[in-house]
This record gives C-alpha cells, sequence and structure tokens, in this order.
C-alpha cells in the first residue's frame, strides 16, 4: 500500500523550512529531489567500486563493469525493452532526441523529407529537428491542438505524405499535462511506414510505461526526473533501428578497431556511448528504478492522479483561476481522501486525460508575481514558458505557473498550494 508519510522520510530534503515555512515542493517536472537509497548507491560506489569500466582487467574495473550492465539490465526490465543492446545510457531526453535527430537525419532523410512533432513539445523536441532542417533542408511539420490542448488526431494523419520519415512527440506534455495517445500515434505511423521517437520525460516518472507494448521505435527519458541523479538518460531504441543507424559522437567504447585509414564501430548498445559513461549515474539510476518499483508505478500514478484530481477541484474554486489543458467531466468528482478505490478510477483518468501537471494563471496576476510570492510561503512552482514557446505562442499567453507533483507529495501540501494562491491574489 502506498505510504507517502514513510516515503517522505527517505528525501532528507523535504525537512527544508523557507522562509520560515515548510518546504513544499511543487517543481517535479523540472526535477525530482533524490531518496537516501539513490545517494547512498552512488556514494558507496565512489567509496568501494569506483573504476572506468569495459577496458580494465582488474578488480575495481570488473566490479564497476558489471554495476554498470546490471543497471542497464534494470532499465531494460523498468520499460521492458526486449534487450539490454537496446538501452543507451545518455545524458538526458535532451541528449538522446539530438542523437536520434543527427543519426537518424543523416541516415535516413533527404533534403524535403519531413518529420511530424507536436505543438506541445518541449524546445529539447524541437530544436534539434530544427538544426536538422537547417543543415540538411528537412521540413518540421506539427500536429494542431485543440483549446483543451488535446492533439487534433484527424489532423494528424493528414499530415503524412511520402516525404514523411519519422515522428517525434511528447508521451505526456510538460506544461499542460495532457496525457498523448502514444500507442495511437505509433500504430498510424505505423501504417504509413515511419517510425516514431517518444519523448518519455514526463511519463516514465509517473506511469507505468511498456515501450514493447507501446511499440515505440525510440522512447527517452531523463534520471534526474525519476527520483535518480542528473546527467544521465536513457534512449531506447529497437534492434534493427540502432543497428541500421550511424554513430551519433566518435571517441573511446563506441569502437571496435581504429587506424587513421580505416575505423569500425562497437555492437549495441557501446556503438552510441562515446567515452567514460556515466557509470556512478547510472548505479543512481538503477537506484531510483528499483525504489520507484517496489512502491508500484501503478500505485505512482493512481496517488498522483489523486493528488491532481484534487488540485484541480480546489483550484477551480478560486476567482479568475485559468486552468490550462485538460479537464474532464470525471476530473470534476470530489475526491475527499486518499483510497484504493478513488485510484483506481483515477488511474484511468490518468491514463486519458492528464498526468500530475497543472499550469495556471489567476486573473491578471504575472506569472512571475505568483511564482515570487507563492516561494515567499515556501512552496516552489516553476514559472514561465516552460521550454515550450511555440505552445505559449498557441495559447496566446507569455507563461503560466506551473505546479508538478511527486510520489512524496500530500494532500495537505494541495491544501497549503491553495491556500497560498488565494493568499497571493488577494494581495492584488
Ligand atoms: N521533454 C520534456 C517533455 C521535458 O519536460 C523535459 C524537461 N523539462 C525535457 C524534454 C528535457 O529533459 P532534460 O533537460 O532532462 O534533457
Amino acid at each position: 500500500m502506498f505510504n507517502v508519510q514513510s516515503i517522505r522520510e527517505d528525501f532528507p530534503i523535504l525537512q527544508t523550512q523557507v522562509y520560515g515555512h515548510p518546504l513544499v515542493y511543487l517543481d517535479n517536472g523540472a526535477t525530482t529531489q533524490k531518496p537516501r537509497q539513490v545517494v547512498e548507491a552512488m556514494v558507496n560506489q565512489y567509496y568501494t567500486a569506483n573504476s572506468n569500466v569495459h577496458r580494465g582487467v582488474h578488480h575495481l574495473s570488473t566490479v564497476a563493469t558489471d554495476m554498470l550492465e546490471q543497471s542497464r539490465e534494470t532499465v531494460r526490465k523498468f520499460i521492458h525493452a526486449a534487450s539490454v543492446d537496446e538501452i543507451v545510457f545518455t545524458r538526458g531526453t535532451t541528449e538522446a532526441v539530438n542523437l536520434v535527430a543527427s543519426s537518424f537525419c543523416q541516415q535516413e532523410m533527404q533534403a524535403g523529407d519531413e518529420v511530424i512533432v507536436s505543438t506541445m513539445e518541449h524546445h529539447s523536441n524541437i530544436v534539434p529537428w530544427q538544426l536538422q532542417a537547417e543543415r540538411k533542408g528537412i521540413v518540421v511539420k506539427v500536429i494542431p491542438m485543440t483549446d483543451e490542448g488535446v492533439l487534433q488526431m484527424d489532423a494528424y494523419e493528414q499530415l503524412f505524405t511520402e516525404k514523411t520519415k519519422i515522428v517525434s512527440v511528447a508521451h505526456v506534455s510538460n506544461v499542460l499535462g495532457t496525457v498523448n495517445p502514444v500507442a495511437e500515434i505509433i500504430r498510424i505511423a505505423h501504417t504509413h511506414g515511419v517510425p516514431v521517437l517518444i519523448d518519455g520525460a514526463q511519463s516514465v516518472p509517473h506511469m507505468p510505461v511498456d515501450v514493447q507494448a507501446l511499440d515505440a521505435d525510440f522512447y527517452c527519458f531523463s534520471g534526474h526526473k525519476v527520483y535518480g541523479p542528473t546527467g544521465i538518460g536513457v534512449l531506447y531504441g529497437k534492434r534493427e533501428w540502432l543497428d541500421r543507424l550511424p554513430p551519433y559522437q566518435g571517441g573511446g567504447e563506441m569502437i571496435g578497431t581504429v587506424s587513421f585509414e580505416k575505423t569500425t564501430f562497437n555492437h549495441l548498445p557501446y556503438k552510441f556511448e562515446a567515452g567514460t559513461p556515466d557509470y556512478v549515474g547510472a548505479t543512481g539510476l538503477a537506484a531510483a528504478l528499483d525504489y520507484v518499483s517496489a512502491i508500484g508505478m501503478d500505485n505512482i500514478a493512481a496517488y498522483e492522479a489523486s493528488l491532481t484530481q484534487y488540485a484541480l477541484e480546489q483550484m477551480a474554486q478560486i476567482p479568475g483561476m485559468r486552468i490550462f489543458g485538460p479537464i474532464s467531466a470525471s476530473l470534476t468528482s470530489q475526491v475527499d481522501e486518499y483510497s484504493s478505490d478513488n485510484c483506481q478510477l483515477s488511474i484511468v483518468n490518468c491514463q486519458l486525460h492528464r498526468g500530475s501537471v497543472i499550469s495556471f494563471l489567476v486573473g491578471d496576476i504575472h506569472h512571475l508575481d505568483m511564482g515570487t510570492l507563492l516561494d515567499r510561503l515556501g512552496i516552489a512552482v516553476r514559472t514561465g514558458h516552460h521550454c515550450a514557446e511555440p505552445l505559449m505562442h498557441r495559447l496566446g499567453i507569455e507563461g503560466t505557473v506551473r505546479a508538478s507533483f511527486g510520489i512524496y507529495n500530500t494532500f495537505e501540501e494541495i491544501d497549503a498550494f491553495v491556500s497560498g494562491i488565494k493568499r497571493v491574489a488577494s494581495m492584488f
């Protein structure tokens, strides 16, 4: 059973006081806090098993190499990939998208060929394609969305031409919380023979993800958003695609043999891991995935859906409140307290409609003012365009205030957040 109090005890930073108030950390979409288990796993490796991996014959190097490969297996299991060869460690989601954009365009695209992204993408899933547009003359096409922040699937289907070579979309919007119908997006792309990259930065921390069930060709996420360390992330790629694509960066680890005349490349996944990998980061990421797996991704999705539903309910009662993203009728039913029954109900809502991200504005209060004044009450939210400027243009706004929830947030914290908004609003 989900026990939020015992989870909170694993996160020392949650004891922080901010301007005399207990910290209410609602910026999990930007990065999550780290449990002791993650930090200790990394410290232990530095204290007992630190050595560069893969080329060493000595004891410590063998131990560190085994740990890295065990971490890769933990990732494989977590997203249900078919093989560890399909798990590439990257610096994060951003590097993973850049890797695919660069290698895929080099091999598979000509000037005039098209990539389809959506209106609600993070800059990380726009700019890498634009760089390729400048370098190779590829064309970026955009799936439109409704005013409620739902992708228009009819329009999506109509974007395909014989020049469409790849689709790249977010699983969950980091601004709207929209859970995109990625299985359907992938199915439609495959009927056109087109592969799909899914940006899972905002989904992997919050719901079970099965890359084989989705039939995703590429899927990526960041360790630091799933209670792991910064500087490590994952690119999953189907073996057939990773085998076919050229390396992204050159250097140590990714080679077979090197001479000045000809270099051959290592087998998967090392072909895409140039240089010393962040093996201690991989240990921390595996510890984080073990941590959330022990709680259960279904339980996490259900709990966070209840929190989100409760927050939406409370926020909707504030005069002048404008919430961005899908608000379904089912989200207006009151959740008085957490129970597994409610959560079963909510998990359906969550998968259909939204993740645990709420972007909002109140009246004409500037998002920066709201964020700054909430901070004075100990409440950490993010303000601005959230690295999604094209989405802001679509919504006709400059920015929003964004609250994003994680496994350690409580209903009491939502109450503090809502009364904080009311207090700030009363000052204007
Ligand atoms: N995509 C989405 C949807 C995100 O929310 C983020 C992080 N805000 C990223 C990509 C980029 O992740 P990172 O900075 O960890 O590479």
